[in-house]
């Protein structure tokens, strides 16, 4: 704002300032009270002329109706960063646990939106008494597993909080030294098992451990051999662990329950499209494990969710425990889970209708050819950007499949007018944000993360940023 000193005697531009009802009669005001709310849009305006009367000097020339109107719009702009809204991920990781982890398939959105509604959530339709929450996802799990029984929590470390407390509180917990594992932070296997108000007992060395150390470790106080599927890092070269199917064999007749936390929970065999080999759900429980345990948003790209599946005895157990209520999922995550479960009983469309199996098997020709093409849109428009096409790795994230880098190819732009991380944050504050990565001193745009129609917000994206800054 220009300080026009002391120009006395002329004209007060803060009485020229538009009123508050004049803004409120204007069409882009009314469309912003339509997406926003009446009360945001008037503190918004509010703000704004409060603004302007406490730097308006005498002399100064009034703002103008439309700059008016773009200050109201920054104002409102800068508020919105705080609402949960879609963005773009353009960062090659496909579960990306800041960006919500998986995307969920269309046909579980579609169905969330019938919940304007009451449900059948714990109903049985054929009696009208009181059903079983998760009835439809657990008979779904069934058919898919072949489990005989399951249950549903928040995510998988309630799942295994639960497991621990309901079948081995105060009892022992064995576990290779080569698989207590920290995720995110936050969660880590020996917490949680303290936690649980079971004893932990390592066994075997970092990078192996054989059945004998289980052998030596069993008494008539263990409760679990648990095995944990590393699942987001991996220990490579002289290395040995006991699969499950031993561990089964080994407790054979004693009283003792072999759990087996799979954490990403394959339900299809990804090996088959090229992708590093992780055991499905339905391997532990056919070697023999007595219970298993995954995440609904990591491999098979639903919500969060905890899934606990296995003999039925045991489920029932878990079930009547105090923290089964506390953690059980709303009407929310049992819709979209069994909505996601069910695109799992035809084999053949699940890699198009469902979003992270799609993703993640995207071949990588195809994502060459998405990258020149929208290296041309972008040239064409002669921005004040370099741009780059090359190839890449993308990640599967979330703690899955760890140090498997997948191939991909990634468009990059450069600025002469700006560092990396200054394009980066524009972007990020552009509407849809866009969320780009940073190497080597450029953004970079992965394809493989891209879903239909994100091309055409990246262009209009980089458009705007140039046209600011060129
Ligand atoms: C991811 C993971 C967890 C945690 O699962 P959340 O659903 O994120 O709570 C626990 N154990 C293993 C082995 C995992 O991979």
């Amino acid at each position: 704002m220009k300080n026009a000193g002391a120009a006395t005697g002329k004209a007060d531009p803060r009485r020229q300032l538009a009123s508050v009802s004049a803004l409120l009669e204007r069409p882009e005001i009314k469309r912003w009270i339509a997406n926003l709310s009446q009360p945001l849009v008037l503190e918004a305006i509010q703000q704004t002329l409060a603004a302007y009367r406490r730097d308006l000097k005498p002399g100064d020339a009034a703002p103008t109706k439309t700059e008016i109107l773009a200050g109201i719009e920054s104002r409102l702009r800068r508020r919105e960063l705080d609402r949960l809204r879609p963005v773009v991920n353009a960062t090659g990781i496909i579960l990306h646990t800041g960006l919500g982890r998986a995307v969920l398939p269309q046909r579980a959105v579609d169905a969330l939106s019938g919940l304007n509604r009451c449900c059948n959530l714990q109903i049985d339709l054929d009696t009208g008494r009181r059903g079983n929450r998760n009835a439809m996802c657990v008979s779904l799990l069934k058919k898919l597993t072949g489990a005989e029984d399951g249950a549903i929590v928040n995510n998988n470390a309630a799942a295994t909080l639960l497991f621990l407390s309901a079948l081995a509180k105060d009892r022992e917990v064995i576990i290779s030294r080569g698989q207590l594992i920290e995720i995110g932070g936050s969660f880590r296997l020996p917490d949680c098992i303290r936690q649980s108000g079971a004893k932990m007992v390592e066994v075997g060395a970092t990078n192996k451990t054989h059945l004998r150390d289980y052998e030596q470790a069993l008494t008539d106080q263990t409760a679990i051999l648990l095995r944990v599927n590393p699942s987001n890092y991996r220990i490579v070269g002289f290395t040995q662990d006991v699969p499950v199917a031993e561990l089964a064999a080994l407790k054979k007749n004693r009283p003792v329950l072999v759990v087996d936390d799979l954490g990403c929970g394959a339900l299809i065999d990804l090996s088959r499209y090229g992708l590093p080999k992780e055991p499905t759900v339905q391997e532990s429980l056919a070697a023999g494990a007595d219970l298993v345990c995954f995440s609904g948003d990591k491999l098979i790209g639903g919500p969060q969710a905890g899934i606990i599946l296995g003999k039925k005895e045991l489920i029932e157990k878990i079930k009547k425990h105090p923290l089964s209520r506390m953690l059980r999922v709303d009407k929310l995550t049992a819709l979209a889970l069994e909505q996601t479960l069910r695109l799992f009983l035809e084999p053949e469309t699940l890699l198009e209708t469902n979003p992270t199996l799609r993703l993640l098997t995207l071949p990588v020709a195809r994502l060459k050819e998405r990258a020149l093409k929208l290296k041309a849109l972008l040239d064409a428009e002669k921005l004040p950007f370099d741009f780059r096409v090359a190839k890449g790795e993308s990640a599967t994230g979330g703690g899955s499949l760890p140090a498997v880098p997948i191939p991909t190819w990634v468009l990059s732009a450069t600025s002469s007018q700006l560092t990396s991380d200054q394009l980066s944050r524009r972007l990020r504050l552009h509407e849809p944000p866009v969320i780009a990565r940073i190497a080597n001193d450029q953004v970079q745009f992965d394809m493989r993360t891209l879903m239909d129609g994100d091309e055409t917000i990246v262009v209009e994206a980089l458009k705007q940023v140039g046209r600011t800054n060129a």
